[in-house]
C-alpha cells in the first residue's frame, strides 16, 4: 500500500505559502509508516517546531490501474474519508529552498492519521463535497471539491501515468486555505459534511 498525497491543489491555500500555481498535479508520497489509524493520538515529534495540519480528502483506490483515462477514473474508488497531511513546515521550508525533496518534512512516521471511510454514493456530485477541520471547537479549516484545481478525476489519471495504482493505495486530495500549527493537547476533529469522521488528540 503507498499514500500518495496531491500538494498546491486548493488556489487560496497555494496563496498562502506564497507557491506558484502549477499547471500539472504536484504529487509527492508517504510511506505505509505514515499511516494513524482508529483516533489514536499523534506524538509531536522533536525534530521540528512548526508541526501543520492539513485536513484534506481521502481517496481509496479498490482496483489495479495504469494510464487510466480520466473518463473512466471514477469507477477506480468507491469510498472515501478525510485525513492529515501532517507537515513539519520549518523543514519544509529549508528543503523548498535548498530545492530537495519534501520527505523529510512529509513523510515521517504517523505524519497521515485517516478517518473512516464513508461509500461515495452518499454524495450527489464529486465536484461538490464539503469538509472541514476543528481544533478544541473550532473550525480551523474549510474546504469545497468545488474549489479543486485538479478533480479527483484528473489527479487519479494524471498519477497513474507515472505509477501503476494498487487495491488499497490512498490518496491525499490536497488541502484548503487554514492550515497551522498544532500543539499538545489540541483536539483535532475532521468532517466530510456534517459528518465527523476523525478525531484524535495532539500529545
Ligand atoms: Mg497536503
Amino acid at each position: 500500500m503507498k499514500i500518495i498525497c496531491i500538494g498546491q491543489n486548493y488556489l487560496e491555500h497555494i496563496k498562502e505559502l506564497n507557491s506558484a500555481i502549477p499547471d500539472e498535479p504536484v504529487f509527492f508520497m508517504k510511506p505505509d509508516t505514515a499511516l494513524l489509524l482508529d483516533n489514536k493520538p499523534f506524538y509531536l515529534p522533536d525534530f521540528s517546531s512548526d508541526i501543520h495540519h492539513e485536513v484534506e480528502i481521502v481517496l481509496k483506490i479498490n482496483r489495479v490501474g495504469k494510464n487510466i483515462a480520466e473518463e473512466f477514473a471514477h469507477k477506480y474508488y468507491e469510498e472515501l474519508t478525510v485525513g492529515i497531511d501532517f507537515t513539519a513546515r520549518d523543514i519544509q521550508k529549508q528543503q523548498k529552498t535548498k530545492g530537495l525533496p519534501w520527505e523529510k518534512a512529509k513523510s515521517f512516521d504517523f505524519s497521515a492519521p485517516m478517518g473512516k471511510f464513508v461509500p461515495k454514493k452518499k454524495f450527489a456530485r464529486m465536484n461538490n463535497i464539503g469538509f472541514h477541520l476543528d481544533i478544541n471547537g473550532k473550525t480551523v479549516q474549510k474546504g469545497n471539491t468545488s474549489d479543486l484545481l485538479f478533480s479527483f478525476d484528473k489527479v487519479i489519471a494524471f498519477i497513474s501515468k507515472f505509477v501503476t495504482l494498487k487495491i488499497g493505495d490512498l490518496i491525499y486530495t490536497g488541502t484548503p486555505v487554514g492550515v497551522g500549527p498544532v500543539k499538545i493537547g489540541d483536539k483535532l476533529e475532521a468532517y466530510l459534511e456534517d459528518e465527523k469522521l476523525l478525531v484524535f488528540e495532539v500529545k
